[in-house]
């Protein structure tokens, strides 16, 4: 058995949660990665000396799996996620807008549910939420997105409430524009309006995110970071942009 303190990182076969597992691993936690690419989840394990497994937060078999060998947990982070589409209300999608309520919000309540006893087990367990300014912002085009996150919020807030007293730290991270794999996700890997996103600005990218993460995680037991908003200096709000033309 290893003494390091254990982390779970979902959603880390790409940006954010890649990054992320990167950061822990290199602050000295041991770290299991999940999401649904094995072969994505692999080549970002096996150069940090990670463990892995395949992992559909949306689907309550493949998490009762994933968490079944884990029995004492330091860290959550519950970073699977993502956009699809940018629907007006008028002519929104069912489809899309529940798979992203599945993933981002249902997702992250499942995995949160699944992996409390063991971090209470630990004695000082934190779970961090990547939620994103569109948990408390809108835009035109993003409430599905948006809906999901701010659902995601006050999940974030209810825990806080609910596990006062016990030893869990629950802290939310909201970043603005990151340049990942997002927005190739978020309109289906047209690879043109996915760089129209970042153009002309300077965006996050994944470890400017895994610094604050890793920052909140390792801030001694007794210190809750509630909340870190992090966005592009060239980013005022979702929908104020600075561009260089
Ligand atoms: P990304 O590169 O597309 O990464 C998304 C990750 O989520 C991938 O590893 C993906 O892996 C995983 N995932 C998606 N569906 C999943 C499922 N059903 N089960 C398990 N894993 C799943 O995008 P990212 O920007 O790093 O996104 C990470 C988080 O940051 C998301 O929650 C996103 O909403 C949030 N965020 C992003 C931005 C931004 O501008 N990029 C801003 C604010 C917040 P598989 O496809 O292999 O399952």
């Amino acid at each position: 058995m290893s003494d390091k303190k254990l982390a779970v990182v979902t959603g880390a076969s790409s940006g954010i949660g890649a990054a992320t597992a990167a950061a822990l691993a290199q602050a000295g936690f041991e770290v299991v990665l999940g999401a649904r690419r094995l072969e994505r989840l692999q080549a970002v394990a096996e150069p940090i000396g990670a463990r892995f497994q395949q992992l559909d937060v949306t689907d309550p078999d493949s998490v009762e799996a994933f968490v079944e060998p884990i029995e004492k947990l330091d860290l959550l982070v519950n970073n699977a996620g993502g956009a699809l589409g940018v629907d007006r209300i008028e002519a929104a999608s069912d489809e899309r807008w529940r798979t992203m309520w599945e993933v981002n919000f249902l997702g992250l309540a499942r995995m949160t549910r699944a992996l409390l006893p063991a971090l209470l087990a630990s004695g000082e367990g934190h779970i961090v939420n990547v939620g994103s300014i569109a948990g408390f912002e809108t835009y035109p085009g993003g409430a599905g997105y948006t809906g999901a996150k701010h659902a995601v919020r006050a999940l974030t807030k209810t825990l806080r409430v609910e596990l006062v007293g016990k030893p869990i730290r629950v802290t939310e991270i909201c970043p603005g524009l990151v340049e990942t794999e997002f927005s190739m996700v978020r309109f289906n890997q047209d690879a043109e309006k996915a760089a129209a996103v970042y153009k002309g600005m300077t965006p996050l990218i994944s470890e400017d995110v895994a610094d604050c993460i890793t920052w909140a995680a390792t801030r001694p037991p007794h210190v809750n970071i509630d909340e870190i908003v992090v966005r592009p200096r060239d980013q005022a709000t979702a929908t104020v942009v600075h561009r260089q033309s």
